[in-house]
């Protein structure tokens, strides 16, 4: 087992783990459990299995993803049995790893963990939609809401009817800064805004401790802060690695990337 287990509200759990910081979602109702995505491979996603088992017996019979990213969706294959819900486009891509994207996450692995890649069946979501879609869980139900682009082309955010808790994905992180590698840095705060206006109480981010709107609104201005600077540096023609870092709410890395994402966005637009 790696990793600890905290109930929010009866019968809402989160899972926070050694590896990545990765927070999953486990949610009991009358008629069985949803987890809110898998871990990184179909290894670590049979530990959360086990880890499910230690706070209820009731069947796995649903599994969310809440966007395609690696660490949240390759332990799908350890939930044989469960119906896998997603966005289309989350389905989309995972339908698309191959050998070639595989390799190009090992790096993060220690190398005694290499042969959890080997041989990896990504398992895609089939219970897809592209707006909202709900599921009963017997007693309480889970609201699925892809809100606008963010994170990634495929965010969702998972909201339980009986409790103020909402699963947020990787469009908020509190152990580290967002992670703008497949982002729409243009669209990000409007989407953010959007969530904010369902006002939950407690939010569990992709990776780290739970947080409350004060720490997403704050995330939300800083990642419009960076648009601005890279609005401004664009209009002015300045290529990414000369764009000035002074000023910038997040450390170098995570602001180029920032900036390259909203070069290509305003690219497109003209
Ligand atoms: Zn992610």
């Amino acid at each position: 087992m790696t990793g600890t287990i905290e109930e929010l509200f009866p019968g809402v759990y989160r899972r926070r783990h050694e590896a990545l910081d990765l927070n999953c979602g486990i949610v009991v109702g009358s008629d069985g459990v949803a987890v809110i995505d898998t871990r990184e491979t179909p290894t670590a996603g049979k530990d959360l299995v086990d880890a499910v088992r230690t706070v209820t017996d009731q069947p796995i019979r649903w599994v969310i993803n809440t966007h395609w990213h690696w660490d949240h969706a390759w332990g799908n294959a350890a939930f044989s049995g469960s119906s896998i819900w997603g966005h289309t486009r989350c389905q989309e891509v995972l339908e698309a790893v191959g050998a070639a994207e595989i390799e190009a996450v090992k790096h993060w692995f220690r190398p005694e963990r290499h042969h959890e890649l080997d041989d990896l069946e990504v398992v895609p979501p089939t219970g897809t939609f592209d707006d909202m879609a709900f599921i009963d869980l017997g007693g309480r139900g889970l609201t699925l809401t892809f809100h606008g682009l963010a994170h990634t082309d495929a965010d969702i955010v998972v909201g339980v009817t009986d409790a103020p808790v909402l699963y947020a994905g990787d469009i908020v992180e509190e152990s580290a800064p967002p992670f703008f590698g497949d982002g729409y840095p243009l669209d990000w705060p409007l989407t953010l805004d959007s969530v904010i206006a369902t006002r939950p109480e407690v939010v569990v981010p992709g990776h780290g401790d739970t947080i409350d709107l004060a720490i997403v609104e704050a995330q939300r201005s800083s990642i419009a802060a960076g648009v601005d600077i890279a609005r401004t540096a664009h209009a002015a023609g300045i290529p990414v690695a000369e764009v000035p870092v002074s000023g910038s709410p997040f450390p170098e890395p995570t602001f180029r990337e920032l900036v390259a994402r909203s070069y290509l966005q305003l690219d497109a637009d003209e």
